[in-house]
């Protein structure tokens, strides 16, 4: 049954437009056959499925097929460094630290070189054997849900971009509330709500926070915001949270209104809907058309673009090390380029980077198609 109204704020739902009819996309590029229900609060701001999934088809989600903590060691190890270098520049240092789905371990490794005196726990369920215990840092295997029975403490909570995958927050936020030790703090990173931007497109991102959602989670459990970057600098369309034991309120709350944030978000749908169709009107009868990229855009095109996706001989990139496993064969720029000249080029990168690449094919006589008048974020 549909929610009608906000499971955290109460306020009235507003339903989301549909991507596609019968498609989702998860967030490690793997597709479902079933449409993309999604609702917005007019009060909070918060995005939510609007049928709640069951805490069973998530896991279902997490299972041995989940890709994208392994998907490449390079990638990995570079975002390890640029969440360590946005926590050591928001985040005083702490001596007991816990990161809730430490994913490879990466993230901790990295803090354990920068805070010479914490000692790190990193719990995930998928967390590797190599991940590899020392004197300051450990690494449980498990789920969050099943944590916690030793009752330790800690200073520092946090997570990267885990919340979001969530079934309940309120649960969530109340446990790692009852871990802290007192004048403990908890630091969240997760999508940033506005503007929309992909993470709305994924299914298994069960909420998208704004800035007040998140408030009022703390809030349930005794505690306040204390800091809110919206775009983190280094990080993209990710913003950091961090909280405290207090019942008064420190930081200025960024202004999200949440009616324009609706329409915002309808608006993004729609043009998700509609991109499909304008791209076969942008390219045209030709008979050979390959996507530059081969990561999170190639897949999104995927799922929410599938006859395009049909035409689609190959994806190109500079390093295919870097590829997502998607059902196309992938192939060096540098090895492909002179046998192009009569395909037409779909720039499947980030909108933002969509006019240096084309820019870049164009240079080099290739014909190409862009999307980041439609999609810009
Ligand atoms: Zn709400």
């Amino acid at each position: 049954m549909n929610k009608h109204s906000c499971g955290l704020c109460n306020g009235e739902l507003l339903s989301l437009p549909l991507p596609h009819q019968h498609r989702v996309m998860l967030s490690d590029g793997r597709c479902l056959d079933i449409p993309l229900e999604k609702t917005t609060c007019l009060q909070c701001g918060i995005a939510a499925h609007a049928r709640p999934l069951t805490v069973a088809s998530i896991r279902d989600v997490y299972g041995d097929d989940y890709a994208l903590a392994s998907a490449s060691p390079l990638a990995d190890a570079a975002r390890a460094r640029a969440y360590a270098d946005a926590l050591t520049r928001l985040v005083t240092p702490h001596r007991r630290i816990l990161e809730i789905g430490c994913g490879s371990g990466a993230l901790l490794r990295e803090l354990h070189g920068r805070w010479l005196d914490a000692s790190l726990t990193g719990l995930d369920p998928a967390v590797p054997e190599s991940a590899g215990n020392g004197a300051r840092i450990r690494y449980k295997r498990g789920f969050f849900e099943a944590f916690g029975e030793e009752k330790e403490e800690f200073d520092l909570i946090f997570s990267v971009n885990v919340i979001e995958h969530v079934a309940d927050p309120g649960e969530f936020f109340a446990r790692a509330a009852a871990l802290l030790a007192p004048g403990g703090q908890m630091v969240f990173f997760c999508p940033t709500s506005e503007p929309p931007n992909l993470e709305l497109l994924f299914h298994d991102h069960l909420h998208t926070f704004t800035p007040a959602a998140l408030e009022r989670l703390a809030r349930a459990v005794g505690m306040t915001m204390q800091i809110q970057e919206n775009r983190v600098e280094g990080l993209g369309d990710f913003q950091f949270i961090s909280f405290v034991q207090s019942t008064r309120t420190v930081a200025q709350l960024s202004n999200v209104d949440p009616i324009k944030l609706a329409q915002q978000r309808t608006d993004y749908l729609l043009a998700w809907r509609n991109l499909e169709k304008i791209l076969h009107a942008r390219i045209g009868a030709v008979d050979r058309v390959a996507l530059f990229g081969a990561g999170q855009m190639a897949a999104l095109l995927r799922a929410y673009a599938p006859t395009l996706w049909e035409r689609v001989d190959m994806l190109v990139m500079d390093n295919p090390g870097d590829a997502w496993s998607l059902d196309k064969p992938v192939r060096a720029y540098a090895d492909v380029r002179d046998t192009l000249q009569d395909a037409v080029m779909v720039i499947a990168t980030a909108p933002g980077a969509q006019g240096f690449v084309a820019n870049r094919l164009v240079a080099d006589g290739l014909k190409t198609v862009r999307f980041d008048d439609l999609i810009s974020s």
